[in-house]
């Protein structure tokens, strides 16, 4: 039977109930005389399923699961939904190749020397997607669902990206993947595995045919539609105090704050995690020891996003390495100077190894890549000092990984193996990779079917 349907058929039992104690008192089980302040108190909420994380996974299975008629409530802890694409549009609407081109024929900057790209290079990329997708993506076929490693994990997959693609082929690819995938991470280190799942089929698919972009240009008005949807289901704004999901086995329940308001007790049959899992963003929660055995194993890069004002400049400058392996940006580094369409405005992407970046760190690099840029004239004298940022957004921790001796050792296994129990769901970009549309596979294939299952829903 579902919450929403046995909800109504509870008598008043369903009390306030802080995070520590029991609630076995949903099932019946409990002493009744325990759950004294009447069902529905202000401040306790029953759902079917509580997700944590607004963005691009929690999102889209809050509303596959709505559509299913799923009760469900969306934790965030930032002011909007929608994650990491915010105000930032999606790619640019050019076809692929235009999209390819332009970028090797745009000026470079990482040494501040402008660097002519051959036209011959068309032909030895269209040959090299080729190699790929006939070698390579027609023997991973899973890797736009998920991480469904293989096990025993073949040794190609932790062997370093720039080598797998020597092996195969398709090295005249590599410059493409190091522009238009930004930022995956240095090429010439980055395990196989990471490579191929940021250039799936799906992407590849967009990047030699067409992208697919919202009718207003702006992917922020997708998550517009869906807080419209799901309404005071989601939680803005709020923190994670406490979460339990040990005393009862059928179901978790949280403690949660909003500004200006008391605590929140969320009481739900599942729980979906579709924050990135790192050690630090998942404090709060009752790990079991296999849990933090596997989740301490991740590291992540650095992405620091935005809008940067440049006075008195208006054109588009795109950056790739004049002397570094495959024409990578140095990093640190911006991937460019995007324009927005709005005068003086750029799109900034800004790239690091690390994950532990600050905004001030984030804003310096664009300085710094001013600075070089004003060295060879390419932007105005005292751009790095004039330049404002309307708008930015940290994005750490991005990309989400661990390294190429724990993929060899079967990390993802052990990864995918928690998937359900203690009543709980992961998703989001560790799971899937780093684009909406492999979350949303993921979702479809393997987090909501589960979901559903588990909890009776058609
Ligand atoms: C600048 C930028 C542009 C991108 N553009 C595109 C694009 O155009 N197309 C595309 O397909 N992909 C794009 N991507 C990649 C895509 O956005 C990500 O792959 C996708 O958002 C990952 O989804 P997710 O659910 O794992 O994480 P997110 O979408 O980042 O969602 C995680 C959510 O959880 C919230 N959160 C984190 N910790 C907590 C916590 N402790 N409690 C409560 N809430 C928490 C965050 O605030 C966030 O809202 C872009 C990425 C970046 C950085």
């Amino acid at each position: 039977m579902r919450f929403s349907q046995l909800v109504t058929a509870l008598p008043l039992w369903f009390g306030s109930v802080n995070a520590n104690q029991s609630w076995a008192g949903w099932a019946g089980l409990g002493d009744q005389t325990k759950w004294s302040t009447p069902c529905c108190s202000p401040n306790v909420v029953d759902v079917d399923i509580a997700i944590i994380g607004g963005g691009s996974g929690g999102i889209h299975a809050a509303i596959h699961l709505k559509d299913a008629d799923a009760s469900v409530s969306v934790i965030e802890k930032k002011d909007q939904i929608g994650g990491t694409q915010k105000h930032i549009p999606t790619l640019p609407p050019a076809s692929s190749l235009t999209l390819v081109l332009s970028f090797l024929r745009t000026q470079t900057w990482s040494s501040g020397i402008p660097i002519p790209a051959p036209d011959d290079q068309q032909q030895a990329i269209r040959a090299a997607a080729q190699a790929y997708t006939k070698n390579v993506l027609s023997k991973y076929g899973w890797v736009d669902q998920g991480f469904l490693v293989p096990d025993p994990v073949p040794e190609e997959l932790y062997l370093p990206f720039s080598q797998f693609a020597e092996n195969y082929n398709f090295s005249a690819l590599l410059p493409t993947i190091a522009q238009v995938d930004w930022y995956i991470g240095n090429l010439t280190t980055l395990p196989a595995l990471y490579g191929i799942k940021s250039l799936g089929p799906g992407l590849l698919g967009s990047v030699f045919g067409e992208f697919i972009l919202s009718s207003t240009g702006n992917s922020r008005s997708l998550y517009d539609a869906a807080l419209k949807e799901l309404g005071s289901s989601v939680l803005l704004n709020t923190t994670i105090l406490n979460i339990d999901r040990h005393s009862n086995s059928t179901g978790v329940t949280l403690l949660v704050s909003q500004p200006g308001s008391a605590p929140k007790t969320i009481r739900a049959r599942k729980l979906l995690v579709a924050i990135p899992p790192t050690l630090k963003n998942i404090w709060s929660f009752d790990l079991s020891k296999q849990e933090e055995a596997i989740f301490s194993k991740f590291s992540s890069l650095g992405y620091f996003a935005g809008v940067a004002n440049v006075p008195g400049f208006n054109s588009t400058l795109t950056n790739m390495g004049a002397l570094t392996p495959f024409n990578q940006p140095i990093i640190p580094g911006n991937h460019g100077f995007i324009t927005t369409g709005s005068p003086n405005e750029f799109q900034i992407g800004g790239g690091f190894d690390s994950g532990d970046v600050t905004d001030e760190e984030g804003k310096d690099l664009v300085r710094k890549n001013l600075a070089t840029l004003a060295a060879v004239g390419a932007v105005p004298a005292d751009a790095a000092h004039s330049v404002t940022f309307p708008y930015t957004s940290n994005h750490m921790p991005y990309n989400v990984r661990v390294t190429a001796e724990d993929i060899k050792a079967g990390f993802y296994a052990k990864l995918l193996a928690p998937q359900g129990s203690r009543n709980t769901y992961w998703t989001g970009a560790a799971f899937s990779g780093h684009n909406s549309a492999l979350v949303w596979n993921w979702n479809e294939g393997t987090i909501v079917p589960g979901l559903k299952k588990d909890l009776g829903l058609k």
